[in-house]
């Protein structure tokens, strides 16, 4: 069985809850190491990692698209 913890953000420092469901679907996807980012820090840097990719295309982004995306993903989907 898993227990939630707390745990550290090391990104923005902040404490942030592992849930026993969070650990248990990890560890069924191989994951056997306890995550470093919280959750928003997490949705940041695969942002920026997806606008990366983009900047190594070379593909031109609208400024349009930018703003649209983070609204987007600043939205609570919970
Ligand atoms: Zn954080």
């Amino acid at each position: 069985m898993y227990v939630s913890k707390i745990l550290i953000c090391t990104v923005c420092g902040e404490e942030f809850v592992f849930t026993a469901d969070a650990q248990q679907y990890l560890a069924e996807k191989g994951f056997i190491n306890d995550p470093k980012r919280c959750k928003s820090c997490h949705i940041k840097s695969k942002q920026l990692h997806r606008q990366n990719k983009y900047h190594n295309n070379g593909t031109p982004i609208p400024h349009i698209t930018i703003t649209e995306q983070q609204k987007n993903i600043d939205l609570p989907k919970e």
